[in-house]
């Protein structure tokens, strides 16, 4: 398989190198030159193996001979080991015709260990083989950091430099990425918002020389790699319910855009998809857009659901890209223009058929603890916000006769323990392997809002102190 930029003036790559290189060089994302098909008959032929087996069947046309089959069913297996459910990813049903997709079953409690657990042995083996050294440059609105520094912590042919916005991740977010004591392994709190330190991140890859000289890349959602890991999960979900025999609707709680994304592709894939609900908190910039067909992009505004306290979505290009004909040339000029205005319409035509497939739904905080308390009541499942979020909005906008809905349940509560108890009187205590969180020393670094000082610091930290 190769792959080719959303912006279409980058290069083509295969699958290893797109992993490497994160963001396209154009400013593009890396998507696949044409969807693979999953055939009904190839699904019905998925039904009772495990997540593993599944995952890589799934995902093997995307990696194409770029790896080879053992390599990459081992690493498979060995990503989702250390899952604490035998399901990895289990469905629980909420009521008739509807269930919970449960993706907090990895290290770091969020739906981000699905692909990165993946993604940390995939950089590590590729890098390995070409003896390189790459540094990853992470910008995260709180899961993501975590996901990628246990994915990444000690291992030998990568640093990673993660970018929090300070004061606006959770307790437990923040001391999940600082309190782990690797070498390899450096923390930044921001003093500005996500979308800053989204920015920063960028600004870095824009900086040609800088990028080149410390072989910088990124784990974030513009990683295709990552998408590819999250298909596999929808695949599963899916077969386990009945598909191909049955039809679906998805509720994904969205901020970068990159899992409800994941799920279009598995459509795209040939799942039996009627269509996407987005949930959103107040920053419901998506919402909006699939309302109106206008997307202008406001101020950001702290929320319960830090995770997707986001106004640009970067994965929304991806799907742009589809509805564009799949041709950069044309998407790109309207992709730049828009990141310049903070808004744009893309066309009533192409809108009008996007919010066939995809439709959103906004819930404010007090919707959101109220949605957390009557759950909990009606079925004795305590969610987290975000997942509380999606539930809330795929009821909203689900029609029952015509498919069976998944929510998708993309934090573990003890995560958000302060938002639960407020809704439930019940505080949700963390797995055991992070019980002692609260007292494990921290270690980060302040910075401002700033691309020279950000870069000073990466450079003294790779460098060894010769800042230029
Ligand atoms: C990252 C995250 C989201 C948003 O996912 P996107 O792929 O960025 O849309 C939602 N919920 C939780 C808990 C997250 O960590």
């Amino acid at each position: 398989m190769k792959y080719v930029s959303t912006r279409g003036k980058a290069p083509v790559l295969s699958f290893d190198d797109a992993l490497l290189a994160g963001l396209a060089s154009d400013g593009g994302l890396y998507v696949p030159e044409t969807w693979p098909r999953l055939t009904r008959p190839e699904m019905r032929a998925l039904s009772g193996l495990s997540y593993t087996e599944v995952a890589a069947r799934v995902m093997s046309p995307f990696v194409g001979a770029a790896i080879g089959e053992d390599d990459f069913t081992r690493m498979v297996v060995d990503a989702y080991r250390g899952f604490d459910h035998p399901a990895v990813a289990p469905l629980t049903q909420l009521g008739r015709n509807q269930w919970l997709l449960e993706l907090f079953h990895g290290p770091t409690l969020s739906f981000k260990d699905y692909a990165l657990q993946l993604v940390g042995r995939l950089f590590d083996h590729v890098l390995a083989r070409r003896g390189e050294r790459i540094a990853l440059i992470c910008a995260t609105s709180g899961d993501t950091g975590s996901a990628a520094i246990e994915a990444c912590r000690d291992r030998a042919c990568l640093d990673i430099f993660v970018l929090h916005p300070k004061g606006r991740v959770s307790d437990v977010q923040r001391r999940q990425m600082t309190t782990v004591a690797s070498s390899n392994v450096h923390n930044i709190a921001v003093e500005g918002t996500f979308d800053d330190c989204q920015d920063l991140a960028k600004g870095m890859f824009n900086d040609r020389a800088f990028r080149d000289r410390f072989r910088l890349s990124a784990v974030n959602s513009i990683n295709w790699a990552r998408i590819m890991a999250q298909v596999a999960y929808y695949v599963v979900a899916a077969v386990a319910l009945g598909a191909p025999g049955r039809r679906f609707t998805f509720a994904v709680p969205t901020g970068n855009f990159g899992n409800v994304y994941a799920a279009y592709a598995a459509r795209r894939m040939g799942l039996p998809v009627n269509g996407f609900v987005i949930g959103s908190n107040v920053n419901d910039v998506l919402t909006r857009y699939f309302a109106t067909g206008e997307m202008r992009v406001t101020p950001v505004h702290p929320t319960l659901s830090p995770s997707m306290d986001i106004q640009v979505s970067s994965n929304f290009e991806r799907l742009l890209f589809d509805y564009y004909g799949r041709d950069g040339a044309r998407l790109g000029p309207v992709m730049e223009r828009f990141r310049k205005n903070g808004q744009a319409a893309f066309g009533k035509n192409r809108w009008r058929r996007m919010a066939r497939l995809f439709s959103g739904f906004s819930v404010d905080d007090e919707a959101t603890k109220m949605a957390i308390r009557v759950i909990h009541r009606q079925t004795g499942q305590l969610l987290d916000p975000h997942s509380a979020i999606a539930v809330t909005a795929g009821i909203g906008r689900h029609d029952y006769k015509t498919s069976t809905l998944v929510s998708v349940a993309t934090a573990h509560p003890a995560k958000f323990p302060q938002a639960v108890e407020d809704a439930t009187g019940i505080r949700p205590p963390l797995p055991a392997h992070l019980a002692d969180l609260h007292e494990r020393p921290e270690r980060f670094e302040t910075l401002p809002n700033d691309l020279g000082v950000v870069q000073d610091f990466v450079t003294q930290r790779l460098a060894g102190g010769t800042a230029s």
